[in-house]
């Protein structure tokens, strides 16, 4: 049978969190487990020391008011979609937590594992890209333009730790996705939201990592309308084909899932 030792350790602040990380260079933080674990299970990681970051209050914490919804990194899927003030503020990123795997992923799974993981077919990624969102660590602030890198990689230094996510609220927005029926990882994800200087449009699940659309941002934001959102072609080129799709069938579905998304943007 397969074994392997590791340290546990659990981090009572950021800063504890991070010398511990820094001082075991084979060092992980933990978050909810559902991405790491199963790494580990399948042997594809064997770090020497987990360093679990959920039981740090300022990770905790959600702040919403009409400008700014703030979510902190230890903060489960069920959290976000459960909160009254999110629901109210900005009810799409409620809908899109919802939406994550299922009740158990949700229960466990957090903010901050979700985008420190970075997996292409996430679907915290297009909230973030779309909306423009801010990634606060306990170094620095990075804009979501500039935080998801390519597949599984995005601009965290190696003992980084993610605090919070803060969300400017938009004038309107809504989170569509097709969603494969095993995982509800999403086959193809589209973002739309609708802010004062424009649209942004983020697709998750299509290419190696989430990306803007910039086809369907400029057509919404001369017409913010289903119909334009259909009008636009979407090139297959650079988008995965694999057992569940066809790179064809991804490009056809975003300008269909951005039509929805219009529709119900709120
Ligand atoms: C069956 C199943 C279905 C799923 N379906 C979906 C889905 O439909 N949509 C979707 O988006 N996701 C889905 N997921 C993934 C899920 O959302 C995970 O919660 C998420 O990918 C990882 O979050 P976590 O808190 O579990 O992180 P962990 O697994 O604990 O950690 C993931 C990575 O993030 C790092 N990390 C964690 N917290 C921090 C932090 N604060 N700062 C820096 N690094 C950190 C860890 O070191 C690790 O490298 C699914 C997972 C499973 C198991």
């Amino acid at each position: 049978m397969y074994s392997y030792s590791f340290d546990y350790q659990r981090a009572a602040d950021p800063k504890s969190a991070v010398a511990a990380l820094s001082a075991n260079g084979d060092a992980k933080y933990l978050a909810g487990g559902q991405s790491l674990l199963p790494t580990m299970r399948l042997r594809l990681a064997q770090p020497a020391q987990l360093i679990d970051v959920t039981r740090i209050p300022e990770l905790k914490k959600i702040a919403a008011d009409a400008k700014t919804v703030t979510v902190g990194a230890a903060v489960c899927h069920a959290d976000v979609a459960e909160n009254a003030e999110i629901r109210r503020v900005l009810p799409a990123l409620a809908a899109l937590a919802g939406q994550i795997g299922d009740r158990q992923v949700r229960a466990l799974g957090t903010i901050g594992g979700s985008i420190a993981n970075d997996d292409p077919a996430a679907d915290y990624p297009a909230a973030l890209l779309a909306l423009g969102a801010t990634v606060v660590t306990d170094r620095r602030r990075i804009a979501a333009d500039d935080f998801f890198v390519g597949m599984y990689e995005t601009a965290l230094a190696p003992d980084e730790l993610i605090v919070a996510v803060e969300f400017p609220v938009p004038e309107k927005a809504a989170y569509e996705k097709f969603p494969n029926p095993a995982s509800h990882f999403a086959l193809v994800g589209v973002f739309v939201a609708k802010r004062a200087d424009g649209v942004r449009v983020a697709v998750t699940g299509a290419g190696s990592s989430v990306f803007r659309a910039t086809g369907l941002e400029t057509a919404l934001s001369a017409n913010f309308t289903a119909a334009a959102a259909r009008s636009v072609t979407v090139a297959p080129d650079d988008l995965n084909t694999d057992l569940h799709a066809s790179a064809a069938y991804r490009a056809h579905l975003i300008p269909v899932l951005a039509g929805r998304a219009v529709e119900r943007a709120a």
